[in-house]
C-alpha cells in the first residue's frame, strides 16, 4: 500500500492515461540497467504494431524516402519490416533508431518505448518487471533499477494506458481461481526458496519438485488458510524430501518433448523479413523444423537458433558439454540466473497477465520447463569455443534468447505446449530435465 500511495503520488502524466490501478515496480535488489546502445534488440526482434503506432509512420511518409512501405502484415497483424540479417528497416549503421533520430523518442512504435520494461496487470495492481532479453539487463550493467524508476514509469504510461487497467489475475490451477493472499503465498516462498543457501541445480529440483507436485495435487478443496498451509508444509520439506526422491535420467519420450520445447522457446519464423515466404509456406517449414528438433539425434545439426549462436554444433557436441554446474563461472551463472527466476517472480511474468493468462500451477511448471531449457541452449553456446561447461557468457546468451519469447510468443500459450507439459509434469519429467542441463 505504501508503494501504492507514493506512485500515484509522483505519476507525471496525470492526464495521460485513465490510471486505475497501482504500479508495482520489481522489488529485485541489485538489478540494474541503462540502455548502452548496443542495438540488439533492434536487430533481433519481430516489432508488432499497435493500430496508433502503424498510423504514425504512415504519417511519417516513409515510403518514399526508404523506397519500401516499413509496415508488413502476417496472420492478420502488422509488424515493422525487416533486413535479411533481422535487422530493423529503421536500424542505422550506428545503431541508432531512425525514427527517433528524425522525429523523436516519442513517436516510435510502443514496444519500441517500452523495452526492456514489461507489465504485468491483475485485478488490484500493475506490476512492472524487467525483461532479460536486453543485454544490460542480462548483464546487470547500468544505473540501479530502483533509482530510475520514475523514467521507466513515464514511458510505461505514455506508452501502453491499458496495461494500467484491472486485468483477470491468475487463477491457480486449471479448476479453481485464487483467493486472497493465496498467489502472493506461493510467490514469497517461491522467491524465498530461490534465495535458499542450497546449489543452483538443487534449488531448481526443487522447483521442479514443487511443480510436479502441485500440478497432480487436487487443489479443490485446499483453499486460503489451507493453501497457504499446504506451501508451507511442502517449501519446509524440500531439504528433506529431495534426497529421499533420487532420481535417473531422462527417458527418450521425455528428452524428445524437452527439445521440442527448446525449438518451442526458440523458433523466430522472422515472417516480416525481406522476401520471406507467405503463411503457408512458413507453416510448412516451421513444422519441418519442429520434426527435426524433435527427432535431433547426436549427428543432426542443431538447426540455427540466431545471431551469434553456432551454426554447426550438432546434438552430439552439446551433450558432450558438461551441465551448469561445472561451470568455472558457477557463482556468476548461479547470481545471473537466481536475479533472472526471481525477477520473473516478481514481475508477474510467469503466470497470469504476464504469460498468457496462465494459472500459478500451469505457469511454474512452464517457467521450469524453461530453466532447464536455458541449461541446455547455454550448453549449445558453449560449443564453438570447445570448453568443457558453460561459461557465464554461455548462460547470459540463453538466458537472453529464452527471456525474448517469453509471454510473446503466442503457440507457447496455446495447446501442444500444454500437452507437453501435461506428461513432464509427471514421472519426474522437470526434474530429470533440470538436473540434466544444471
Ligand atoms: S523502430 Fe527504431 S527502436 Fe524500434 S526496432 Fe526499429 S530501429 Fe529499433
Amino acid at each position: 500500500m505504501q508503494w501504492q500511495n507514493s506512485w500515484r503520488r509522483i505519476l507525471p502524466y496525470p492526464d495521460c492515461v485513465s490510471i486505475s490501478l497501482p504500479i508495482l515496480p520489481l522489488a529485485t535488489p541489485g538489478q540494474r540497467y541503462s540502455c548502452h546502445g548496443c542495438g540488439n534488440c533492434c536487430r533481433d526482434f519481430t516489432v508488432q504494431l499497435r493500430p496508433e503506432d502503424s498510423q504514425r509512420i504512415r504519417q511519417q511518409a516513409w515510403e518514399n524516402r526508404i523506397g519500401t512501405n516499413p509496415i508488413v502484415v502476417f496472420r492478420g497483424q502488422e509488424y515493422l519490416r525487416q533486413l535479411a540479417d533481422g535487422a530493423c528497416i529503421f536500424l542505422l549503421d550506428d545503431g541508432r533508431c531512425r525514427i527517433h533520430a528524425e522525429f523523436g523518442f516519442e513517436t516510435k512504435p510502443v514496444a519500441c518505448q517500452m523495452f526492456p520494461y514489461m507489465l504485468a496487470p491483475s485485478e488490484t495492481a500493475s506490476q512492472m518487471g524487467v525483461s532479460f532479453a536486453c543485454q544490460s539487463v542480462v548483464e546487470n550493467k547500468g544505473k540501479q533499477y530502483n533509482e530510475q524508476v520514475s523514467d521507466a514509469l513515464k514511458i510505461v504510461l505514455r506508452g501502453i494506458p491499458e496495461v494500467v487497467r484491472p486485468a483477470r489475475s491468475a487463477a491457480i490451477s486449471r479448476s479453481r481461481r485464487a483467493e486472497a493472499g493465496e498467489l502472493e503465498a506461493l510467490k514469497s516462498r517461491l522467491v524465498r526458496w530461490i534465495q535458499c543457501d542450497s546449489p543452483l541445480h538443487q534449488r531448481l529440483d526443487g522447483l521442479a519438485w514443487i511443480a510436479q507436485t502441485l500440478s497432480v495435487a487436487q487443489l479443490n478443496k485446499v483453499r486460503g488458510s489451507r493453501f497457504k498451509e499446504l506451501v508451507d508444509l511442502l517449501f519446509d520439506a524440500l531439504a528433506d524430501e529431495l534426497p529421499l526422491h533420487p532420481i535417473g535420467s531422462a527417458i527418450p519420450r521425455q528428452i524428445a518433448l524437452f527439445q521440442g520445447s527448446v525449438f518451442a522457446r526458440t523458433e523466430d519464423p522472422k515472417p516480416v523479413a525481406e522476401g520471406a515466404p507467405g503463411r503457408f509456406l512458413s507453416t510448412i517449414s516451421q513444422l519441418r523444423r519442429n520434426r527435426l528438433w524433435r527427432r535431433g539425434i547426436a549427428d543432426t545439426v542443431v538447426p540455427p537458433i540466431g545471431i551469434g549462436w553456432p551454426t554447426t554444433a550438432t546434438f552430439g557436441h552439446v551433450a558432450q558439454v558438461n551441465r551448469v554446474r561445472e561451470s568455472p563461472e558457477l557463482t556468476a551463472c548461479d547470481q545471473l540466473v537466481s536475479r533472472w527466476m526471481r525477477s520473473s517472480i516478481e514481475g508477474g511474468r510467469i503466470w497470469g497477465s504476464g504469460y498468457y493468462g496462465w494459472n500459478a500451477v500451469d505457469g511454474l511448471s512452464a517457467f521450469v520447463l524453461s530453466a532447464a531449457t536455458v541449461g541446455w541452449l547455454a550448453r549449445l553456446h558453449a560449443v564453438d569455443s570447445k570448453a568443457h561447461a558453460p561459461s557465464l557468457a554461455n548462460v547470459q546468451a540463453a538466458v537472453g534468447r529464452i527471456d525474448r519469447t517469453a509471454g510473446r510468443a503466442v503457440w507457447l500459450g496455446g495447446w501442444s505446449e500444454r500437452m507437453r507439459l501435461a506428461y513432464l509434469v509427471r514421472d519426474d519429467g522437470l526434474r530429470r530435465l533440470v538436473a540434466s542441463q544444471f
